[in-house]
């Protein structure tokens, strides 16, 4: 049998090819740092990493990690409810709860699991979930595995949400979903206008803090400290693989009879395995660090300042940030790949994306800076722009 499909799988993915589409995977032979060694045997200056915060190859992570793995072993072979949860689990989620102001958490594998698995514990077919047209792939599919009725606003449109919610009125409950910052062009949900609309129309608000946790206001405590209003999102969701040393794990987090019902209904928490204990013992620390110091902000976000000022100032057109996401746009889906060809050359790792990653026409070379970058990884970077875009044209 496995023949016919064969031809059909190897006929799909020629025509993935001859669309230019084919992903390859980025092969490093090294930590994930500011600067990486990938399979060439080059080093690169990273600049394509989740790595906000520069805690993925942290010493005291690292530290914390090997010590949970000493005192309580290598995985927990079980999910939560039967025999999956130790002391430390527990402290993670008081850990995190604390960080956001929120009575409770709930710890999933990743935030990928936390999206899947929290609308359809929660909601029914009576209810409605509104959601923003560029959120996260994992709330969609989560979404998806829920009855309630589905509404879509384009990205931070508030005019065509309070249409959503003008409609939604004749439901039961209404949720409105949020990404806290898209990862496209790094802007962030206009949580203060949503906030005023949830209240008008009486609709829950979730936001996934997942590239905003640990990047976003002063103390990196997401979109909610940006907009000064701790504790009025029902619910958040984040990764711990991000921002927040880059293993892996997700959470929801948010009032305490939303976490409760997770607990009892949510099917990746239900039936998937326990985060390691080094995770956990590692995550208890990361967020001791977190209440130790801003500094780890303080520099990403004068980073960005710098990078950001500097390329404008060189001519390059850049979209609207208030993230640790820049998207330098190009337009052209060639150009974004000779860009970042040309830029690897000269030892800067970026990615180009292009339709159907964002929008036709607007292709664009993706920066993420971290606080892992020194000034001079930055104007090496910057220059590297200049040279590469001086010679295809581009400034
Ligand atoms: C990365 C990301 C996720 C997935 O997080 P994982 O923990 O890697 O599964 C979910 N939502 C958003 C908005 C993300 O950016």
């Amino acid at each position: 049998m496995y023949g016919d499909f064969q031809k059909f799988l190897q006929k799909e993915l020629s025509s993935i090819k001859e669309q230019g589409l084919f992903k390859n995977e980025r092969i490093i032979t090294s930590p994930q740092g500011a600067i990486i060694k990938i399979e060439s045997g080059q080093e690169v200056l990273n600049f394509c990493a989740n790595n906000y915060l520069g805690l993925s190859d942290n010493n005291e992570l690292i530290e914390a990690a090997k010590k949970s793995l000493d005192e309580r072993g290598y995985g927990m072979s079980s999910v939560r409810f039967i025999c999956g949860t130790q002391d430390i689990h527990k402290q993670l989620e008081e850990k995190i709860s604390e960080f956001f102001g929120t009575e409770d958490t709930i710890l999933y594998a990743a935030c990928f699991d936390a999206n899947g698995g929290v609308f359809e514990p929660l909601l029914t077919d009576e209810d409605a979930i509104i959601s923003d047209s560029l959120n996260h792939a994992s709330i969609i599919d989560g979404v998806r595995l829920c009855k309630a009725k589905r509404y879509r606003y384009s990205n931070a449109d508030m005019n065509e949400l309070e249409k959503c919610l003008k409609e939604a009125q004749s439901q039961r409950f209404r949720i409105i979903v949020t990404d806290g910052v898209f990862s496209m062009d790094g802007n962030v949900a206009p949580l203060d206008k949503i906030l005023e609309l949830a209240d008008k129309y009486k609709a829950l608000v979730m936001v996934d803090e997942s590239h905003s946790a640990g990047v976003v206001g002063k103390t990196g405590r997401g979109v909610t400290e940006l907009y000064k209003c701790k504790g009025k999102v029902d619910i958040i969701t984040g990764t711990l693989g991000k921002a927040f040393g880059g293993a892996i794990g997700g959470f929801t987090t948010g009032h305490k009879e939303i976490i409760s019902m997770l607990r009892q209904r949510s099917r990746p928490y239900l039936f998937s395995n326990s985060i390691p204990p080094m995770v956990a013992g590692a995550g208890i620390h990361m967020f001791e660090m977190m209440n130790e110091t801003n500094d780890r902000q303080n520099k990403l976000h004068k980073n960005v300042d710098y990078f950001i000022t500097k390329m404008k100032d060189a001519g390059f057109d850049i979209k609207p940030t208030q993230s640790a996401i820049c998207a330098v746009m190009l337009y052209d889906a060639k150009l974004s790949q000779n860009m970042a060809t040309n830029l690897l050359n000269e030892g800067i790792y970026v990615t180009g994306f292009y339709y159907p990653v964002v929008p036709k026409g607007e292709a664009r070379i993706r920066v993420q800076l971290s606080a892992a970058h020194e000034t001079e990884h930055l104007n090496k970077c910057i220059n590297a722009f200049i040279k590469v875009g001086k010679e295809l044209g581009v400034i």
